[in-house]
């Protein structure tokens, strides 16, 4: 399932790609909805002009992370969350990496403490499970009970 987040919702964008989920975003109008359609995503949007096309979901509320709780529930896809597989930047999917590879591209602490790191293909952003994960997945879980 694909969605594109428009308009004022660049953070739920983020959100959605740390939960994995494929999310591309745009700030156009209608444009951006023939974009979504074209591609078969769910445009999510809070703009009341787009909001009976087909093929829109209208987002009610302008708290973040009931946002994401709605999205979450209404399409079903909390068995589907992979966190931390896609790259909050580019929507671009993760590939793991060997952390002798990026040695020098992370600060030595994280060398020294962490053991997975996954990397971004496409702007090349290295991630690891370090304290963001943990607050960021504690909050996601939280959401999702
Ligand atoms: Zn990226």
């Amino acid at each position: 399932m694909k969605f594109l987040c428009n308009g004022m919702l660049g953070k739920l964008c983020k959100y959605m790609r740390m939960c994995g989920i494929d999310t591309m975003y745009s700030n156009e109008g209608k444009k951006a909805y023939i974009l979504a359609r074209k591609e078969g995503r769910i445009f999510i949007t809070r703009n009341t002009q787009l909001k009976n096309l087909e093929g829109v979901f209208f987002v009610e509320t302008e708290d973040l992370k009931l946002q994401l709780k709605t999205i979450i529930e209404n399409f079903d896809l909390t068995n589907k969350l992979t966190l931390f597989s896609r790259c909050i930047r580019c929507n671009e999917p993760l590939k793991e990496v060997l952390k002798e590879e990026i040695r020098r591209l992370i600060p030595y602490y994280t060398y020294k403490n962490f053991n997975e790191f996954v990397r971004c293909p496409k702007c090349l952003r290295i991630y690891w499970k370090g304290s963001h994960y943990e607050r960021m997945s504690q909050e996601i879980k939280k959401l999702i009970d």
